[in-house]
C-alpha cells in the first residue's frame, strides 16, 4: 500500500544564542526560532512550537493534525542531528494504567506525566488552548 504523506525539509540557520529552524513540505514553509540551552539536558529550546500559521503562503492556518505531523517529523530529523531539545520524547514511554488527565480523555497517560501521548504533544504546540482539538 502506498502511503501519500508529506515529505518534509529542515534546515537549521544559527545565529548566536540562537536561530531559526526552515521547515518545508511540498507546498508550504515555516521558520521555528530556537534558543541555545543553558542546561545539559537540551541543545536547544524550541517548545511552545507557534506553528499555527504558514509563512508561505502567508496566513493560512496550519490544522491540528498538521501541526502534529510537522512535531514529529521535526523530532525525528533533530534526534538524527543528534540535537537534543524540549520536543524529544520522554526517554522510556511507558503508559500507566491511569487515564490521561486531560477532558474527557480515554488514553492511559504516560508513565511519570499527566498526559498521553496525544495530549503530551499538543501540550508543546503554542497557542493550543482547547488540548483537545
Ligand atoms: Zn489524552
Amino acid at each position: 500500500m502506498i502511503k501519500l504523506s508529506n515529505e518534509w525539509h529542515f534546515k537549521l540557520f544559527s545565529k548566536g544564542k540562537a536561530g531559526i529552524i526552515d521547515c518545508k513540505n511540498q507546498s508550504c514553509q515555516i521558520n521555528i526560532d530556537y534558543e541555545m540551552s543553558g542546561s545539559s539536558e537540551y541543545d536547544i529550546l524550541i517548545a511552545p512550537l507557534d506553528i499555527n500559521y504558514w509563512h508561505k503562503p502567508p496566513n493560512i492556518k496550519i490544522s491540528s493534525e498538521t501541526q502534529l505531523e510537522l512535531l514529529s517529523e521535526l523530532r525525528n530529523w533533530l534526534s538524527l542531528q543528534k540535537i537534543k531539545s524540549n520536543i524529544d520524547l520522554p526517554n522510556m514511554i511507558e503508559f500507566e494504567k491511569i487515564k490521561c488527565a486531560f477532558g474527557q480523555c480515554k488514553n492511559n497517560r504516560i508513565k511519570g506525566y499527566a498526559y498521553c501521548l496525544r495530549h503530551y504533544n499538543l501540550s508543546l504546540l503554542k497557542n493550543n488552548n482547547k488540548l483537545g482539538l
